[in-house]
C-alpha cells in the first residue's frame, strides 16, 4: 500500500501539496473544516484527489502516515491535538515540497516587510533571467511548483506559522527582517515561542550558505549566539564594522561577495523600513552571483507591491494612504515614520493581543485625528482616549472614509495602517484594502 498523505486545509498550498503528493504516487486525501472554493475543488478533481468540506472525518485522517498542515491552523485545533497524540507528525507544505526540488532556496522570514522584500528578491532574480519561482505566502504554492517542473531558485516567504512545522528543510539563503511581537495570541502570549519559530529559518543552514539579517534588531543580535548558521551577512542603517551593506553620505554601499554601492535617491522604495527591504534583498542577489549592474537597475525599477503604503488618490488636497497591511504595531510605527505631513490615522479591527505603547509617542507627534475601525474599538478607546486627539468611532469603510474625509484638512494624510488583523469586519487584509480604495475613489 502506498503511503497515506492527508492534507488538513484545502487553499493554495495545501492544494499544492495535495497534487505533488499525488503526482509522487502517495494516497492523498485533502479535508478541510470550512468550506472549498471551486476552483480549488476543480484542481483536486482533475488529479482524482478525494476531499471533503466542512468537517473533518476522524477515520479518514487518523490512518495517515504523515500530515500536511496549512499554516493558518493553529496547532491547538482539535483535529491536530489528535492526531498529534497519535504520533502522526505534521509538516507544512514547505517542508513537504523542499524535499522534492535540489533547487537552491532564498527565504524570507520577519515580523514585517516578508512580502516586499520576497518580491523585490524575485523581481531581482527575473532581471537578472534566472529561472526562478516565487513561493511561500504570496502566489503559487512552492508544492505546486515542483509538481508542475521544478527551478533552479526559489524565493520562498515564510511564515512563523510554516516555520513552526518545518524540520529538514535547509535554506541556502536565510533573510531575518526583524523580531518585533505579532500573533501572540498563537504563540501562548509568550514572545520566546515566536522567536524561536522565527530562528528555525537557520534550522539545517550548513557553513557554505548564508544568513542574512538586521544587524541593529536587540532580539536577533541575543538570539543569534544560540544557534548554528551559514556566512553572516548583517545590515544596519550606519556603518559598522562587518556590515554587508550600510548607507554613508546618501549612498547605499554593499560590501561583499562584491563590493558596489548606489545612490539612496535611485531607490525605488522610500522609508526606512523599505531600506532595510533593500539591503536585504540586495545582499541576497549579492550572495547569489548576480552582476551589481543588475541588481541596481533592478532595486530602481521595482514598482512596490499593493496595501502596504501605497498611494490610492489626492483629494482636495488630501493624500490617501492604503497600508492596510499593516497588521501590527510594529509596522504601523514604520508607516507612521515615514509620514511627512500631519495624518489622520485609521486604526482598529482584530486586536492580536496589541500593546499600542510603541506608537504612543509618534501618534502625539503625527496625528490629527484618529478614526478606529473595528468591531469593537473599546481598546483602542482605552489607550489613545487620554491624549486630547479628536477621536472618530466607525464600523464600517464606508464610514471610516467619509469620517476620514470630513476631518482632514487641506496638506494632511489620511492613512489607513490598522495595527490589527481584519476579520472582525472584512474577509481579509486584501479586502480591507480594496474597500478602501473603491471608497476614496468615489470622494
Ligand atoms: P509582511 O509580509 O511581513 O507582513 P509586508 O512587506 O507585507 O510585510 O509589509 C507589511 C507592512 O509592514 C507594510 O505596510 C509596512 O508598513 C511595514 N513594513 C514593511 N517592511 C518593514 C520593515 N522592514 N520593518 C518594519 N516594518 C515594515
Amino acid at each position: 500500500m502506498e503511503k497515506r498523505i492527508v492534507v488538513l486545509g484545502a487553499g493554495e498550498s495545501g492544494c499544492g501539496a495535495a497534487v505533488l503528493a499525488k503526482k509522487l504516487g502517495f494516497d492523498v486525501f485533502v479535508s478541510d473544516f470550512g468550506p472549498i472554493a471551486d476552483k480549488y475543488k476543480e484542481l483536486l478533481d482533475s488529479h482524482n484527489i478525494p476531499w471533503e468540506e466542512k468537517q473533518h472525518t476522524e477515520e479518514l485522517i487518523l490512518n495517515a502516515a504523515e500530515v500536511i498542515k496549512s499554516p493558518g491552523i493553529p496547532n491547538e485545533a482539535p483535529i491536530i491535538v489528535k492526531i498529534t497524540s497519535a504520533g502522526i507528525p505534521v509538516i507544512s507544505e514547505i517542508e513537504f515540497a523542499g524535499r522534492y526540488t535540489n533547487a537552491k532556496m532564498v527565504c524570507i522570514t520577519g515580523s514585517n516587510g516578508k512580502t516586499t522584500t520576497t518580491s523585490l528578491i524575485y523581481h531581482i532574480f527575473r532581471e537578472a533571467g534566472l529561472n526562478v519561482g516565487l513561493a511561500g505566502n504570496i502566489g503559487k504554492s512552492l508544492a505546486l511548483q515542483v509538481a508542475e517542473g521544478d527551478k533552479d531558485y526559489y524565493i520562498v516567504e515564510l511564515s512563523s506559522f510554516q516555520l513552526d512545522n518545518m524540520y529538514e528543510f535547509r535554506a541556502n539563503v536565510a533573510v531575518l527582517l526583524n523580531i518585533t511581537p505579532d500573533h501572540m495570541d498563537r504563540y501562548g502570549y509568550k514572545m520566546q515561542n515566536y522567536v524561536d519559530a522565527k530562528l528555525r529559518i537557520l534550522q539545517n543552514q550548513q557553513p557554505d550558505d548564508a544568513f542574512v539579517y538586521w544587524n541593529d534588531d536587540p532580539i536577533i543580535k541575543r538570539e543569534l549566539a544560540k544557534y548554528k548558521h551559514g556566512k553572516l551577512y548583517p545590515f544596519a542603517e550606519e556603518k559598522q564594522p562587518g556590515a554587508a551593506a550600510y548607507t554613508e553620505e546618501e549612498k547605499l554601499v554593499f560590501t561583499e561577495p562584491t563590493p558596489f554601492n548606489m545612490e539612496l535617491e535611485e531607490l525605488s522604495l522610500t522609508g526606512k523600513h523599505n531600506l532595510y527591504n533593500s539591503m536585504a534583498a540586495g545582499i541576497s542577489a549579492n550572495v547569489a552571483g548576480i552582476r551589481k549592474e543588475t541588481i541596481r537597475e533592478a532595486l530602481r525599477s521595482f514598482t512596490g507591491v499593493e496595501h502596504r503604503l501605497e498611494k490610492v488618490a489626492m483629494v482636495n488636497g488630501v493624500e490617501y494612504i492604503n497600508d492596510s497591511k499593516a497588521t501590527n504595531v510594529n509596522s504601523c510605527w514604520y508607516a507612521l515614520q515615514s509620514m511627512k505631513r500631519k495624518t489622520v490615522l485609521i486604526l482598529g479591527g482584530k486586536d492580536k493581543g496589541n500593546d499600542y505603547s510603541e506608537i504612543a509617542e509618534l501618534v502625539k507627534e503625527k496625528c490629527s485625528a484618529l478614526v478606529f475601525l473595528g468591531a469593537d474599538n473599546t481598546k483602542l478607546h482605552e489607550f489613545f482616549g487620554g491624549f486630547g486627539i479628536p477621536i472618530i468611532d466607525t464600523h464600517s469603510m464606508k464610514d471610516c472614509v467619509a469620517e476620514a474625509y470630513k476631518t482632514a484638512r487641506n496638506g494632511e494624510t489620511v492613512l489607513l495602517s490598522p495595527c490589527c488583523a481584519s476579520f472582525d469586519l472584512f474577509k481579509s487584509y486584501e479586502e480591507r484594502g480594496r474597500m478602501f480604495k473603491e471608497e476614496v475613489l468615489k470622494l
